[in-house]
């Protein structure tokens, strides 16, 4: 979490024997790390009170400051300790466009050639931010362009928090220069790159700050994971962070999802299905949100359509408590994938909504500037190139006659 504040020291020993020793001192501590309960141990190990901690907490997410000095009632002792214990910095930017609808996105530099995306997609009653969990991701989904990039790594909690602690400091002033109370962003949804719940332990520390009503105080159902489906982690979320849940789904039977969501090999259909349900034992909603991104000739089909509302309305037994927001497939050139037309779409969602299910189609944005679900790429340097995985069998192209 750290970093370590390494010192040489060069030892005065006779040349043949001289040696130089890296001693680790001490740690000088990124405080975007740190959820309330860390920040409270950190400022006692300080020799403070937690109150100053919540304090500082306010100071650095509520006020978007960095420097220790402004944070005017922070005793000037503390602010000292500080400045040489701790530091509060946002991930390099390398790069900001804005749509014609509004949407802008950023690319963010974290490292060793990996660059990250960030997303705001305004609208009339709310603003969400679109963040990434990691440098790529390692599920590997046959229509994700991230999933085509291959992983890099996990990010850490302070480089997940910081896509929203810079988004919304930035929004506020260029919207209300000087208005400090004034926030912008009222939803986030996990839904950039990577697989938030193959980060766990960096995310519920960073939804916690989310919520906590000493930092942005987002709601719970204005905050959402969405998942390929890991299902150990759903039910700790529950237990940990119960935020909305979305899962892609994507395919009706395991045959089609073990194909578009390699992850579905591990955990086949009705066990994820399973999960999610149990999930709202603990969840601000009582229904989990289906994500079906709708692929030409893939899984729009009618065949899939029925086999979709067998899946959720079983003949015997309730209707699975969700609602299905369809996606119309955004494309990118090395799919070789089609969204499904217009038509296809409208066919699609009728047969659900006649069957009585709850559906919505979602409304692409930001696509001018490549900035729609799906089509976040960052700039990753796989470790494991897209070759050796299909190679090793971990990504399967994609033919049409799935079913
Ligand atoms: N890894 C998580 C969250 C990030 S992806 C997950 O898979 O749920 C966010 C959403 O975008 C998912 O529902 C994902 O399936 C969808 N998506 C990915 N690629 C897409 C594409 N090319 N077009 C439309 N939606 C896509
Ligand atoms: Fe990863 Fe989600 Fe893309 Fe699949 S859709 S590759 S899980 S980011």
């Amino acid at each position: 979490m750290g970093q370590p504040f390494l010192c040489w020291l060069s030892l005065g020993f006779k040349r043949s024997l001289t040696k130089t020793l890296f001693l680790k001192v001490t740690s000088v501590q990124q405080l975007l790390d740190f959820d309330r309960d860390a920040m409270i141990e950190f400022a006692q190990g300080l020799g403070e009170k937690p109150f100053r901690a919540t304090q500082l907490f306010r100071w650095i997410h509520q006020r978007g400051l960095q420097d220790f000095e402004q944070m005017s009632d922070l005793a000037k002792s503390l602010r000292e300790k500080l400045s040489t214990a701790a530091f509060v910095q946002a991930m390099p930017l390398i790069s900001e466009h804005t749509s014609k609808d509004g949407v802008i996105k950023w690319l963010f530099d974290v490292g060793q050639g990996n660059a990250i995306e960030t997303v705001y997609i305004p609208e009339s009653d709310r603003a969400t931010l679109c963040i990434s969990s990691q440098a790529g991701c390692a599920v590997g989904c046959t229509f994700c362009s991230t999933g085509y990039q291959g992983f890099s790594r996990n990010l850490t909690t302070a480089e997940i928090i910081s896509q929203l602690w810079f988004a919304e400091h930035r929004l506020r002033q260029q919207k209300a220069p000087g208005a400090q109370d004034h926030r912008v962003i009222t939803n986030v949804v996990m839904m950039g790159m990577g697989e938030p719940l193959q980060n766990y332990s960096n995310l519920v520390p960073a939804l916690k700050i989310m919520l906590d009503d000493h930092a942005y105080g987002l709601s719970r159902r204005r905050t959402t994971v969405s998942t390929s489906g890991v299902v150990p982690m759903i039910e700790r979320l529950g237990l940990e962070a119960p935020v909305a849940l979305a899962l892609s789904l994507h395919a009706p039977n395991d045959a089609l999802r073990n194909e578009l969501v390699p992850l579905n090999r591990k955990y086949p259909i009705a066990q994820v299905l399973e999960a999610c349900k149990g999930y709202l034992r603990y969840a601000p909603r009582d229904f989990v949100t289906l994500e079906y991104c709708l692929l030409d000739g893939v899984n729009d089909q009618e065949v899939h359509v029925n086999a979709l509302i067998d899946l959720l309305r079983p003949s015997k037994g309730a209707n699975y408590p969700c609602k299905i927001n369809l996606i119309p497939f955004n494309p990118f050139k090395e799919s070789g994938l089609k969204r499904s037309s217009l038509a296809q779409i409208k066919r699609f969602s009728d047969t659900l909504l006649d069957a009585g299910l709850v559906c919505t189609v979602r409304k692409t944005r930001g696509e001018d500037i490549d900035a729609a679900c799906g089509q976040l790429a960052g700039d990753i340097q796989d470790r494991t190139s897209i070759s050796s995985r299909r190679a090793q069998g971990k990504v399967i192209p994609i033919s049409p006659d799935f079913s």
